[in-house]
């Protein structure tokens, strides 16, 4: 099998007796199936944030990680756009602050040092485990599109390549992607690529119940995925 990693890192989260996998371990199971993740190291203080930011290079994004924070921005557990050593110290210090008065019992496994996207056009790529179909696959475009509009698209996994492209083309949104004013277009082949390697884990591996890349930036060439969530069963 392709996906030991994976399957070390599910049984791993299970043996330790969790539903939901820290953004490293679905980072690194999306890096395993193809899937292109931003850079990341997780550092335990401050000044290795610092040297990891360094090594990475600036902008930095640094996170929370946590078992017990599921959405981190809304705690102040997210900070973008670092530029230095001193702001990336800085903001570790600001975030624990954030993570004690939001969160005081929430157990801390570290702080992401993460490469920073550079800003683009958002999707989302999903997944969720239908009782009766199995695993299902969801697009769409990212923000008001999907929470405001519902303007997205789904099919029962595994999809073939030509149904991702589908999938990409049914939303309403789709003429954004083909690029308009100073848009440039977006690398819809980068998408289905990512749309068909996700399908392929959600199907090799049932124990995965939900499946979140939220967001997606798509570039003119080429796709990153800045954040990941997995839920299992
Ligand atoms: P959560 O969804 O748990 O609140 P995210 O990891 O999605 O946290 O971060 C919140 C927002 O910060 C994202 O929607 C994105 O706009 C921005 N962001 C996060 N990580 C990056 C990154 N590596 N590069 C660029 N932008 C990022
Ligand atoms: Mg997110």
């Amino acid at each position: 099998m392709t996906s030991q990693k994976t399957s070390q890192i599910l049984a791993n989260v299970i043996k330790e007796g969790r539903k939901s996998l820290l953004e490293t371990e679905a980072k690194a199971i999306c890096a395993e199936y193809a899937i292109p993740v931003t850079k990341f190291e997780l550092a335990k203080n401050a000044a290795e944030a610092a040297r990891f930011a360094e090594k990475i290079g600036f902008p930095i994004v640094l996170k929370i990680v946590s078992p017990d924070i599921i959405h981190k921005s809304d705690i102040g557990g997210v900070v973008v756009n670092l530029k230095d050593a001193k702001s990336v110290e800085q903001a570790y210090a600001q975030i624990m602050k954030n993570v004690k008065t939001h969160c005081p019992k929430a157990r801390i496994a570290g702080m992401l040092v993460q490469e920073m996207a550079p800003s683009s056009t958002e999707v989302i790529i999903g997944s969720i485990k239908d009782p009766q179909f199995g695993p299902a696959m969801m697009f769409g475009l990212g923000g008001i599109f999907v929470e405001v509009l519902k303007d997205v698209t789904f099919r029962i996994a595994p999809i073939t390549e030509e149904e991702a492209r589908e999938m990409i083309s049914d939303v309403k949104a789709y003429p954004l992607l083909k690029g308009y004013r100073n848009t440039p277009p977006a690398d819809i082949g980068a998408l289905v690529k990512i749309l068909v390697n996700t399908s392929k884990l959600v199907t090799e591996h049932q124990e995965i119940k939900e499946l979140d890349l939220n967001p997606v930036m798509v570039y003119e060439k080429g796709a990153k995925t800045v954040d990941a969530r997995i839920i299992l069963e």
